[in-house]
């Protein structure tokens, strides 16, 4: 040390003080690695050190750069945490000019003077070559391309600085007299040389490094006119080759062998030998092209004039097909759009796809504000709607090499293995377009279900399950990869070759994306006028705003997008609403759920507890997606229009309130993952299948309990639902004088067997004999049974087989899971008493038994399974309370008061609000906003027989008493349980709902948000055979006849407010005076009508009056406006002519006794005609003539009709 620093007694201590540290770097961490054979000191190494330095600072030769701080690389690992940017030979406007190209959003490198003394080395230790350079010295290695497991790495902005003598820089050696050209080496390697050989040419491809069972090659073409020489590179110690060699270069490659391909049958390559040696450019000749003139820039690209577009029939769907085109690219990596995928953006618009080279070729150095130079990547247009118009993808012959470092503080997105993205990539054999849709689903699981429904490192498998929903599998590229091929064979082919435009295209939008897009559709899809029938112009306040007070708006979920929507979610089960949901990390929304299409009141395998996770944590539920669905958007309005005429005027709204959901079918549901329960029931079904019958439950019995590693004691009780009624809100008393509203509702059941005691959770497992108590399936028989003895442990005690099931509080969740005629086993866990599910008899009290079934209260924390396989081995018909059709409700006459039965929604309508009546209980849970407009809310449906058109009944229903019931649109199919049937004065049959009363929706109606009528026409009648009642009479029918006379006809303005005569513009009521402005006109014609087998009387109703008068638009408007004048006129037939009891010389009335009379309105007709009552009177005689001959004859009296419709093709 002192006889170095002899050499530098003249400078200030400072300066030595630096050169002592230089001195002990080289010290330590140079000289031990340098061979002895160079024979220097470590002095003159120094000195030799400090010469270079000093030339490379470029400053006068006195100043030594002592602002630079020696740092061995250990030094460096584990201190320097912040990137930085070091350079000697860089001024300070060198840095400012640096800084000057940052990006938006990003800094420039901090500066820091560093330097680093090291060796270059092509692996982290001798012999352990990977084709990368790396910096070593003593105490450790540093990469200067890839993050070795998290830490840094260097980047090497400008060329090192050798500090060595001369005699140790690079000498390939080896002779070159004996090169030949690439056209000569193509002609060697058709036929077997066992030569080896010298080839010069022009590198025009390079593979990237690959890396197959150990062994690390990778390959170039050398090129010349059209004559081509593939060369392989094997040679561990040549790997760095890799680095050295870019496409353009001219080089000389010696001691060749050429060799057969084992992967590549029939074709000969030449493959590089310990002894080859790699010199660069000996070409002499300048006429060949510059390769940077290939470069091309995405502007001058016309898309679609270079693309050899070629469209591949796809039988199924239109999926484009294009070919890509190799070009070679420059530009500057502005973003990394998603490095674990390998996808970059160049010069902010191109992507950059690497995903098909291997790993280790990106990752360091591919930051933003790096230049990067591509050469042999395909060029793609619109290749996916989620990724940039133009991508380039990089394959096997492509090279990516960045060209110069980033000079701004980016973050380093390096992924150490192989991320599962590509791992999938290689396994599916995806196509660039599949692949880049696989990295959008992945970012959109990872957003919505990670970590909360998906484990992140399941993120991909699920992508994966949904990539396969998306594609049907003619459309997967099943070739395998073949990479010799695809690096060296010309044409070249690969996986990237061809690809699909824009496909798939199928958008995942979240739960919170969809209720949006409702939110706003619900409302800007409003059109008032729409919603109200031609009648409107009739219709008075009141019945105007209850037409408008609820309407319904239902889209296909194909239809609200331009591209195909799909939803992923997990099912939930609602404990506030009791409707099932579905739901991501952003929102939920309810769902009406079916199990199928179809119309049917029987609905065996309904939406089971399967789908559900554990309740309340929703762990373990299952992932579905769903393609297949409907977007209800209920609107309820209370508006005060006072005529149709103000419909145009949104002011007379004064709340407004939307319900949105989704209805599909359980079959509809795609399992993305499964659920434990689903995936034993799904285990089950398939072992039904295979072995037949449910064979070995022995077996069974011991694998289960494996997979629960929480093993612990329960209880559980199979049951199977009779009935359950609506869920209602009910008063509960909190203390004494405070009281709350809770939901509940009672479920009836019957036991199929004991309680039983298990270790293990049962789950939705095959049912056990035991559990049946050996009863086998004769179910039906359990129900005479009048008791039964518990087994075991309480063998006193006395089990009842009926049961009610109390669903309180949080339990009124399982409502939309419990389906009359299921069965499901009910689970206690931690516990070993079975008494817990004991039904309690209701205290019979002085002797006295009460009627009513043992009850059992539902704790929150049981669970319930349903036992789909249970079905089959059950009548349903047997026991599931009688479930009727609507015509045996409406003409059975033993029917008991409470009736249950199913039918078809006609019609819906919100009746009108009983003034002052307030509803006494009002709904917990309804929101500020709704509870203004679903108060006391009281529909009544129209419910027909689902098989025939003509049986239609009227059902009132009150929703003020629990939970708002989606899906009561019209067409949908539903179960009314324990309504209250009724007969009106009129003899007409109805129903009432109770507060038990359920309505379940079990099919769902055709989307057709109009009123269009999807159902079947009403059948033809005959008056005669409508009037004697002998068949079991239809509600609605058609009449085809003959009009006799028109009996009657009252024509009038009403007050729109107050229904008083509206005469000459203002309301006719004295006391109190009515100030009402407005009128509205309304007609009501009584006809008899015949048809041969009999007579009947028809009313119309002010729209059908103007049709059966045949008067225009303006005949009716003219007519209105002469009634005007007086407020309303009656004329009727008395005998054989038409009268009115005022002014009879009036020519308004003379016009209308004359019309009336008039074979334009005495004609043939076709109508459509509910029965008014169905009260069939007495007989009637009347005298018949035929011929001479007098006959006196029982009729039936004339049947009283409404006419709904004229049909006007009379003919
Ligand atoms: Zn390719
Ligand atoms: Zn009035």
């Amino acid at each position: 040390m002192e006889e170095f620093l002899e050499h530098f007694k003249e400078r200030t201590r400072s300066e030595q003080r630096w050169l002592c540290e230089v001195f002990e770097g080289v010290r330590q961490q140079l000289y031990p690695l340098i061979s002895s054979s160079v024979g220097l000191s470590v002095e003159q190494l120094t000195l030799s050190v400090l010469s270079k330095v000093q030339r490379a600072a470029g400053s006068e030769v006195a100043s030594l750069p002592v602002s630079y701080r020696f740092v061995s690389l250990s030094e460096l690992t584990r201190q320097q945490h912040t990137p930085c940017c070091s350079s000697l030979t860089w001024s300070s406007a060198q840095y400012r000019e640096q800084a000057r190209r940052a990006l938006p959003n990003y800094r420039a490198l901090a500066r820091d003077n560093i330097l680093l003394m090291g060796y270059l080395y092509d692996g982290p230790a001798a012999g352990a070559s990977d084709g990368g350079w790396w910096v070593r010295d003593a105490g450790g290695a540093v990469s200067c391309r890839n993050a070795p497991a998290g830490g840094g790495y260097l980047e090497l902005i400008d060329p090192p600085v050798c500090v060595t003598p001369e005699a140790m820089t690079f000498d390939p050696g080896g002779s070159l007299t004996e090169a030949m050209s690439v056209k000569r080496a193509a002609e060697l390697l058709k036929q077997r040389c066992d030569a080896q050989v010298c080839v010069s040419g022009q590198v025009s491809v390079i593979s990237p490094l690959l890396l197959i069972s150990g062994r690390r090659f990778f390959c170039l073409i050398l090129s010349e006119g059209d004559s081509a020489a593939p060369v392989l590179i094997t040679e561990g110690k040549h790997q760095y080759w890799r680095q050295c060699v870019c496409v353009g270069q001219y080089i000389c490659i010696s001691a060749m062998r050429v060799c057969s391909l084992r992967g590549w049958a029939g074709h000969h390559v030449l493959s590089v030998t310990a002894q080859s040696r790699l010199h660069p450019h000996v070409q002499t000749q300048e006429s060949s092209e510059d390769p940077e003139k290939h470069l091309m820039d995405t502007d001058s690209h016309a898309p679609d004039t270079h693309m050899t577009s070629h469209t591949a029939s796809c039988s199924t769907t239109s999926v484009r097909k294009k070919h890509s085109t190799l070009i070679s690219y420059k530009g500057l990596i502005t973003k990394v759009l998603h490095a674990e995928a390998g996808l970059y953006e160049i010069d902010g618009k191109v992507g950059l796809c690497l995903a098909y080279q291997p790993l280790q070729e990106r990752g360091g150095g591919l930051r933003p504000g790096a230049e990067i130079q591509l050469h042999n990547v395909h060029f793609l247009y619109r290749p996916s709607p989620f990724a940039p118009d133009v991508v380039l993808c990089a394959c096997l012959c492509s090279s990516a090499q960045v060209t110069a470092f980033s000079p701004l503080s980016s973050k380093v997105e390096v992924c150490g293995s192989h991320s599962p993205l590509q791992r999938h990539l290689l396994e599916k054999n995806l196509g660039v377009s599949q692949y880049l849709w696989l990295c959008y689903c992945q970012r959109v699981i990872t957003e919505r279900l990670c970590p909360r429904w998906v484990r992140e490192e399941r993120v991909c498998v699920v992508a994966g399950r949904l990539l396969d929903c998306v594609c049907d599998a003619e459309q997967k590229t099943d070739r395998k990869r073949d990479i010799y091929r695809e690096m060296l064979q010309e044409p070249h082919q690969c996986p990237v070759t061809t690809y699909c435009v824009s496909w798939p295209c199928v958008v995942l939008w979240s739960v919170r994306h969809l209720c949006d897009w409702m939110s706003s559709e619900v409302w800007s899809s409003l059109s008032l006028s729409s919603l109200v029938s031609p009648a409107a112009a009739h219709m008075t306040c009141a019945e105007l705003n209850a037409c408008l007070s609820w309407s319904v708006h239902s889209v296909r979920l194909t239809a609200a997008h331009s591209q195909p929507l799909m939803l992923v979610g997990v099912l939930e089960l609602s404990s506030t609403h009791a409707t099932l949901q579905i739901k991501d990390q952003t929102q939920t929304l309810d769902c009406v759920c079916v199990q199928t299409d179809q119309s049917g009141a029987t609905t065996n395998s309904n939406i089971s507890t399967a789908w559900l996770g554990k309740p309340m944590t929703s762990l373990l539920c299952c992932l579905v997606c769903v393609q297949r669905c409907t977007l209800v958007m209920e609107r309820l309005m209370k508006t005060n229009f006072p005529s149709w005429k103000h419909l145009d005027q949104p002011n007379y709204i004064t709340h407004k309130h939307c319900r949105l959901y989704l209805q599909f079918c359980v079959s509809d549901l795609i399992i993305i993952s499964p659920s434990a329960a689903m995936s034993i029931s799904l285990m089950e079904k398939k072992r039904d299948q295979t072995d037949g019958r449910e064979a070995d439950q022995k077996r069974d019995r011991r694998d289960e309990g494996d997979d629960d590693p929480l093993r612990s004691a329960c209880v559980s009780l199979v049951f199977r639902l009779n009935s359950k009624q609506g869920v209602m809100f009910r008063n509960t008393s909190v203390s004494a004088d405070a009281h709350t509203l809770q939901m509940g509702f009672t479920a009836t059941v019957s036991c199929l067997g004991d309680v039983q005691l298990w270790n293990n959770d049962p789950k939705n497992r095959r049912i056990q004999t035991s559990e049946t108590d050996g009863r086998e399936t004769t179910v039906r028989h359990l129900h005479y049974t009048v008791s039964l003895l518990y087994s075991g442990f309480y063998s006193a005690s006395v089990c009842v087989l009926q049961m009610d099931l109390h669903f309180g509080d949080v339990c009124v969740r399982w409502f939309p899971l419990l389906h009359p005629g299921s069965v499901y086993r009910l689970i206690a866990h931690n516990t070993e008493d079975v008494s817990v599910l004991k039904a309690e008899s209701i205290s019979a009290r002085g002797g006295v038994k009460l009627l009513s079934n043992p009850a059992l209260l539902m704790k929150h924390q049981w669970r319930l399974h349903t036992l789909t396989h249970m079905e089959q081995l059950l009548d349903t018909q047997s026991d599931v309370g009688a479930v009727m059709s609507v015509s045996k409700v409406l003409h059975s006459s033993s029917t008991s008061e409470i009736v249950s039965f199913y039918g078809v929604i006609s019609q819906r309508i919100t009746l009108q609000e009983e003034m002052g009546t307030k509803p006494s209980i009002q709904s917990v849970t309804a929101t500020k906003d709704s509870s203004v407009v679903e108060e006391g809310l009281k529909i009544r449906l129209t419910v027909q027989d689902s098989e025939s058109a003509g049986h239609m009944i009227q059902v009132y229903v009150d929703l003020s008493c629990g939970p708002y019931t989606p899906g009561l649109l019209q067409g949908a199919t539903v179960i009314l349980q324990d309504f209250h049937r009724k007969v009106s004065k009129a003899c007409n049959v109805y129903c009432r709902s109770l507060p038990i009363s359920c309505v379940s929706v079990t099919g769902l109606g055709s989307v057709s948000s109009g009123s269009g009528g999807s159902q079947s026409p009403p059948p033809m009648m005959l008056l005669g055979e409508w009037a004697s009642g002998r068949t079991q009479q239809c509600i609605v029918g058609q009449v085809k006849g003959h009009i006799v006379c028109v009996l009657s006809l009252r024509l009038q303005w009403m007050c729109s407010l107050c229904g008083s005569t509206f005469r000459q513009g203002s309301c006719s009521r004295g006391q109190p005076p009515c100030d009402s402005s407005c009128g509205v006109f309304q007609a009501e014609a009584k006809v008899a009508v015949e048809d041969g087998s009999g007579e009947a009387l028809v009313w119309f109703s002010s729209d059908t009056v103007s049709e059966l008068l045949m008067l225009d638009v303006g005949q009716w408007e003219g007519l209105q406006r002469h009634v005007r004048v007086k407020g309303h006129v009656r004329v009727y037939t008395r005998g054989h002519s038409m009268m009115c009891d005022v002014d009879p010389e009036e020519p308004l009335v003379q016009f209308l006794c004359c019309l009336c009379s008039s074979n334009t309105v005495c004609r043939q007709i076709k109508l459509t005609c509910r029965l008014r009552a169905q009260r069939t009177g007495k007989c009637q005689l009347r005298k018949v003539c035929r011929g001479p001959t007098e006959f006196i004859s029982k009729f039936p009296p004339a049947p009283q009709l409404q006419c709904l419709e004229i049909q006007t093709d009379t003919h």
